[in-house]
C-alpha cells in the first residue's frame, strides 16, 4: 500500500503514531517520519490513523 502525508498540513501532533507506530513516527526533532509503502498488513492501523488525524492529512493512495 501507499501513504501519502501532507506535510504542509501536518502539525506533528501525533495522533497517527499512536495508531500506528509501524508507520508513523516523530524523529528526533519533533518532526513526522513515516513508511511510504508499508505492508499491507499494517492497513487497518493505517486507516486509523487517517481517521484520528485532525488534519486529515494522512492519504491512502493503494
Ligand atoms: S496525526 Fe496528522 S497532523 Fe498529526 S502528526 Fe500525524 S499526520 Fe501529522
Amino acid at each position: 500500500m501507499k501513504v501519502v502525508v501532507d506535510m504542509n498540513k501536518c502539525q506533528d501532533h501525533g495522533q497517527c503514531v499512536f495508531s500506528a507506530p509501524d508507520v508513523f513516527q516523530l524523529d528526533d526533532t519533533g518532526r513526522l517520519a513515516y513508511v511510504s509503502e508499508p505492508d499491507d498488513a499494517l492497513r487497518d492501523e493505517v486507516e486509523e490513523a487517517a481517521d484520528v488525524c485532525p488534519l486529515q492529512a494522512i492519504r491512502i493512495e493503494a
